[in-house]
């Protein structure tokens, strides 16, 4: 089997702002195709050009070598490594391995290890939409929960870097409302998306100590893993990092600090498939779980449910619980989500597709200027 076009298509997010979702397409000699995502926000142009820059390099492949294609895409060049390179990298991955799945009759799963599970717990992002004061948050964690989600995640400390006092109690009253709407056996993570310096994080942590969570996400930005592994060695309350990271190398840095019990690759940004088994690997040899990381669209959730499925130290998977009504018109086989869990669709490969038509409903979208940028206030 040969490689014989690579295509690239996009579709607006739901993610109210103005940033889309890209597939790939990748074309085989004997009437295979495989799809793979690679969303990168609002990278999407420098991304396309990525992908077209590696097409030409793909071309008479043979697509069963991945872990060869993968290698030679990223040590080809003397400068690789980045966002752009890593999320190209990662959505070929994806493709490669539905081909793979669907020329052998296998779902992903099958192929790259098999079940390690029955079926994956979703923890819900996306499900406060609309909820300012601590009631209404209360309300609709009660409503998530009643869904049958027993982990959700939220981010009630927007802002700036320097927390202020008024801001530490106004984001502390949402996570009391919210434990207390929910219970104790429902697990909270907290999501700080990077945005506070080393002070305004340990005052946080403080404040939520009494809160039982499952985890404080992103407390400080990624770069200096040194920075976050102090924090989560200092603070009571477990840290978790890991979506801004690419390829095992830099996990390696963060898993040898034995700081952090949860990572969160992500499977179109951190080098696909066959990149976050690696990266298991390594954190098994560590103690540590993978809670892969999922803000992107229908195919990054198909796969990153493969991905879980198959390994043993997979624990939760994010999914954006108001965008499954868009993923159920986007995939021609939808996922489905009973008791809060979820298994990949049936059938070779993904299991699933991107039905092109149905995306015309949702049609690319610009770039928007916005008032205030949240990564520059500082
Ligand atoms: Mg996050």
């Amino acid at each position: 089997m040969r490689i014989t076009d690579l295509r690239v298509f996009r579709m607006a997010a739901p993610t109210g702002g103005s940033t889309n979702w890209m597939f790939v397409r990748i074309e085989t000699d004997e009437g295979i195709h495989g799809i793979g995502e690679a969303s990168l926000q609002y990278k999407d142009d420098a991304l396309e050009a990525e992908l077209l820059d590696f097409r030409k390099f793909l071309i008479g492949k043979d697509p069963f070598r991945i872990d060869h294609i993968w290698t030679s895409l990223y040590r080809r060049v003397t400068w690789t490594g980045g966002a752009v390179t890593i999320s190209a990298i990662s959505a070929i991955d994806l493709a490669l391995w539905d081909i793979k799945g669907k020329a052998l009759g296998v779902p992903v799963y099958e192929l790259v290890g098999g079940e390690s599970h029955d079926r994956i717990r979703i923890y819900a992002n996306g499900w406060f939409g609309g909820a300012d004061a601590p009631e209404s948050y209360a309300e609709k964690a009660a409503a998530a929960v009643a869904d049958g989600y027993t982990a959700i995640k939220l981010y009630p400390f927007s802002g700036t870097q320097g927390a202020r006092q008024d801001r530490l109690s106004r984001g502390t009253a949402v996570v009391k409302a919210v434990r207390d709407a929910v219970g104790p056996d429902i697990e909270i993570a907290i999501d700080i998306r990077g945005r506070m310096n080393m002070w305004s994080a340990r005052r946080v942590a403080q404040r939520l100590e009494p809160y039982d969570l499952a985890w404080l996400e992103e407390p400080v930005m990624f770069d200096n893993v040194d920075a976050i592994a102090q924090l989560a060695r200092e603070v009571n309350v477990p840290v978790a990092t890991g979506e801004q990271l690419y390829t095992r190398w830099e996990f390696r840095a963060l898993l040898e600090q034995n700081a952090v019990g949860i990572i969160q690759p992500d499977i179109c940004h951190a080098g696909g498939m066959s990149e976050l088994r690696k990266i298991a690997a390594m954190a098994e040899t560590y103690y540590v779980m993978v809670v892969p990381h999922n803000s992107n669209g229908p195919i990054s959730t198909v796969a990153s449910l493969h991905l879980d499925m198959s390994i043993p130290n997979s624990y939760l998977q994010e999914v954006f619980v108001n965008w499954l009504p868009v993923y159920g018109e986007a995939l021609t086989n939808p996922l489905v989500i009973e008791d809060g869990h979820c298994r990949p669709p049936d059938g070779p490969g993904w299991g699933t597709d991107i039905d092109e038509a149905a995306l015309a409903k949702y049609p690319p979208v610009a770039y928007t200027p916005v008032e205030s940028e949240p990564y520059l206030q500082f």
